[in-house]
């Protein structure tokens, strides 16, 4: 019997899990001394690896100083220069942030903006979004109305959920050129023309739709995204929850096609994993919309710990490392391990169950035919010192950006191996 009910995880029939005890760098340490290199970096957020000196120092003495407190009509230091340092990296025009404690959380805050906006715009008619199949934007109720409706469970929650709108997921790689994406433009076109006049945002995980499947797509299709949006009075909200802070490549992936959202989210890279922390970043255009002499024009939002100094500071320290310490250098390196070993070496992807093999950045995907294929390889993985954790379709690695390439072959090994197997 277990007090502690774990994520989708089936309590009844679920193994109990392992006991966690330590981490140092790349790898976590397990009760009895087992030292796992961890493929995922606990869910994509880990990108320094666990106990980096530099972010357990900063966490260590503003613990010191101040652990909390509130931002309604108070400051710290901490948050305003993280929101200052967030302007400064992110793309040009997103000049102001809005704090909160997690990346559905960020979601959340970014769709209620959108849908205010419109109102004091004048469009309030314009208050449903536009999403993509094969989207995750997280679990509270109002993100899962934007995930993909079969993986969101959208029928087991029907009645409970708004209804919004769902353009195909785009279908070109990231390498396609601009018209062998235009297929995936013309699908989010005729979407628009036929619903822009109730649809407050258009939301997508740019590049690399991450939980939903690891699909990836071009960055034309992104710029065309905002081109549409432009073109039909609509917001474009990237959530870079996943691919915020290098995971594409660059720092972010609206970087790859030099565009600006009208809002964007972070989340799981932002505190390099230390603290449950998210950020939804806002044009001067949205933001001005909400100031007025009104008071009901305000943004009424504001999540308890938003701006929560120790995650402040441990996201500025984050910012700090990335720069200092090379790591879209570091990324490229992986990057091209990624590379030579999944796409180029051709001794093994014959096998019949795998439909896709991807790479953007530091992270690579395997897609099989059906997940059964799939079944035992974490297992396979443990005894040869690897944590990966497959879910539905895919094997993957989306490793902390302090992994050597030595180490990131044994996870392209591990990966290979199982099909290699039989
Ligand atoms: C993980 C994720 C979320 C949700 O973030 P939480 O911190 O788990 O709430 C939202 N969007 C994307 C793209 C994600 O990968």
């Amino acid at each position: 019997m277990s007090s502690l009910w774990h994520p989708y995880t089936q309590m009844q029939t679920s193994p109990p899990p392992s006991t966690v005890t330590g981490g140092d760098g790349p790898y976590f340490i397990l009760e009895g001394g087992e030292r796992l290199l961890d493929a995922t970096c606990s869910w994509w957020c880990m990108i320094h690896g666990y106990r980096h000196p530099r972010l357990i120092k900063a966490i260590q003495s503003q613990a010191d100083t101040l652990c909390h407190v509130m931002l309604g009509g108070l400051t710290h230091e901490p948050a305003t220069r993280l929101a200052e340092a967030l302007v400064h990296v992110s793309p040009d025009g997103l000049n102001h942030v809005f704090f909160s404690d997690s990346g559905s959380v960020g979601m959340e805050v970014a769709m209620k903006m959108a849908v205010q906006y419109q109102a004091q715009r004048g469009r309030p008619e314009k208050r449903r979004m536009l999403s993509l199949m094969r989207a995750y934007h997280g679990d509270t109720s109002g993100c899962m109305a934007v995930c993909d409706p079969e993986e969101g469970m959208h029928s087991l929650f029907a009645g409970f959920l708004p209804r919004h709108l769902f353009a195909p997921a785009p279908t070109a790689p990231f390498e396609a050129t601009r018209e062998e994406a235009a297929h995936d433009i013309q699908a989010l076109r005729s979407m628009l023309e036929a619903h822009h006049h109730e649809i407050a945002a258009l939301l997508m995980e740019p590049l690399l739709q991450a939980a939903g499947g690891l699909n990836m797509t071009s960055p034309f299709y992104v710029q065309a995204a905002r081109e549409l949006c432009d073109e039909f009075n609509v917001l474009l909200i990237f959530d870079e929850v996943a691919t915020g802070f290098g995971r594409t490549g660059k720092r972010f992936a609206a970087d790859h096609a030099a565009v600006t959202p009208d809002i964007m989210v972070l989340s799981k890279g932002l505190t390099g994993g230390y603290i449950g922390h998210a950020a939804t970043l806002a044009t001067s255009d949205v933001y001005d919309a909400f100031l007025s002499d009104d008071d009901d024009h305000a943004f009424m939002h504001g999540p308890t710990f938003m701006g929560n100094p120790l995650a402040c500071r441990v996201a500025l320290e984050s910012l700090a490392v990335f720069e200092e310490d090379d790591y879209l250098g570091k990324i490229t390196d992986l990057n091209a391990v990624l590379c030579q070993e999944l796409l180029e070496a051709d001794d093994w992807h014959t096998h019949p169950a795998i439909r896709d093999v991807r790479v953007l950045g530091a992270t690579a995907a395997i897609e099989v035919s059906e997940p059964a294929v799939l079944q035992g390889v974490q297992e396979y993985a443990r005894k040869q010192g690897v944590w990966i954790r497959p879910f539905g379709h895919w094997l993957y690695t989306m490793p902390a950006y302090i992994t050597t390439p030595e180490e990131l072959r044994r996870i392209t090994d591990v990966m290979k191996g199982w099909f290699d197997g039989d």
